[in-house]
């Protein structure tokens, strides 16, 4: 079986963790591709290689050259290659990626370094090839463009063991392009894809998913598996282990994701499992699975007798939220009501005014109200559905602990219920629905 391995920036923020990962690879022969992040914080307030190259690019925008900011990159880089005693010639390679960040211009291109030098590195520490994402990994249009597979597989096809560079890959034109922030997630989802991987191994530095934020509850319990459906709802209402996106490439594959401990290799972490199989092997399952939740919604309520007869009228209010660009997380709705739940980011600056005018204008709601400040919590798991009594418990939870619900979906995959309270209620919400539900597990 083939395991492709992910590490995150903390596992790569220095030699010393550097050393460590070199000797998880290298304890596992099917460790066979191992894609890297740009090298973390070491400490509470370091920075991020990251974080410094695109500190970096505005340097450059705003006086034409390479400043303070490269310098702390070369400086990290330097010390890392200095801890490992490597022979790569690490001022040379600094020096090149310095001209190119002047010559490329390009905030992509400059942020995209951190991966790959540390690429380069690793791939020496373990003297394994090095495949350069810009290579193999395409964007088209912005997007993710699936010719990528087949130029990964063509570059692994002859290699036994490889690094790749995470976070980045290149345009038609072959300029370079990074995902969204964390995403070597993604880049690992889709080399564990295109080598047919029997398991994506994703390191990081918490020993998988918690049940619930640790900030909100002291050491809560851990998760030892995980469907993808549930991942998704989790991941997407706040969980962040892994980036949301990063589902998709594995799971169109089958292929499961396990989330480990650079610093703990000894734990069990989290299987994140293709649903089916997770429901077929899940003999008992939890009721519940994970909570997560965010605060700062906008909840828009719309209320017109005969709603429900009225052709169209759901559409009028799509083409309102089109006109603002804007997009919504939930539409939870009645026979003759209707609420908009927006993240009030999206409001912000002037525009809540102007989408409840256009709707207004839009549809002549008979009422109209809204609600700032709402927090949303997802309670998911695939086990609510089997066990009677989930929503008794889940709202005498929250009713014993003073808090008043202010909005209810059932999402329409019957795995999670999301409730809305008052954000000043967030905390004390998560906390009674984790009592409830694992307090005796
Ligand atoms: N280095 C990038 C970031 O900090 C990508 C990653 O680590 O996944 O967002």
């Amino acid at each position: 079986m083939i395991k492709v391995c992910k590490f995150g920036g903390t596992s790569m923020a220095d030699g010393i963790n550097m050393r460590r990962v070199a000797d998880i690879v290298n304890g596992d022969p099917q460790r066979r591709y191992i894609v890297v992040s740009a090298p973390g914080k070491r400490f509470g307030g370091d920075a991020k290689i990251t974080d410094l190259l695109y500190e970096t690019h505005r340097e450059l925008l705003a006086t034409g050259m390479l400043g303070a900011a490269y310098e702390k990159v070369c400086a990290r880089f330097c010390r890392i290659v200095d801890e490992l005693h490597l022979s790569l010639d690490i001022g040379a390679l600094l020096k090149e990626t310095a001209a190119e960040i002047v010559r490329e211009h390009s905030e992509d291109f400059t942020a995209s370094r951190g991966e790959y030098l540390a690429g380069k590195i690793m791939a020496e520490l373990l003297g394994v090839p090095f495949i350069d994402a810009k290579d193999v990994i395409r964007f088209d249009g912005g997007q993710f463009d699936l010719a990528s597979y087949g130029l990964v597989r063509e570059a692994l096809k002859d290699k036994k063991r490889a690094v790749i560079a995470g976070f980045y890959g290149a345009d038609a034109n072959g300029r370079v392009r990074t995902f969204s922030r964390g995403g070597s997630d993604v880049s690992g989802a889709i080399v564990a894809r295109a080598a047919g991987a029997g398991v994506y191994e994703n390191w990081t530095d918490v020993s998988g998913f918690l049940a619930c934020d640790p900030h909100i509850v002291p050491s809560p319990a851990g998760i030892g598996e995980l469907s993808y459906k549930e991942l998704r709802e989790l991941s997407y209402m706040g969980a962040n282990v892994l980036h949301s996106e990063s589902i998709f490439p594995v799971r169109e594959a089958d292929i499961p994701i396990h989330i480990l401990n650079t610093f703990r290799p000894q734990d069990a972490g989290t299987m994140i499992l293709p649903t089916a199989k997770y429901l077929a092997r899940a003999k008992k399952l939890r009721t519940v699975t994970g909570i997560a939740g965010k605060k700062n919604f906008t909840v828009i309520y719309i209320e017109k007798s005969l709603m429900n007869a009225e052709i169209g009228f759901t559409y009028k209010i799509m083409e309102v939220l089109l006109r603002h660009n804007i997009s919504f997380e939930h539409l939870p709705s009645g026979i003759d009501t209707m609420s908009l739940v927006i993240d009030s980011e999206q409001l912000a600056g002037g525009i809540l005014e102007e989408v409840e005018e256009d709707i207004g204008r839009a549809v002549k709601p008979d009422r109209m109200t809204v609600s700032s400040d709402i927090a949303l919590i997802a309670v998911v798991g695939h086990g609510m559905t089997r066990s009677v009594g989930t929503s008794a418990r889940l709202f005498s939870a929250i009713a014993n602990a003073g808090v008043n619900v202010r909005m209810i979906d059932q999402g329409s995959s019957e795995l999670n219920i999301i409730v809305g309270v008052d954000n000043c209620n967030y905390e004390r919400t998560v906390r009674a629905v984790y009592e409830e539900f694992f307090k005796e597990q």
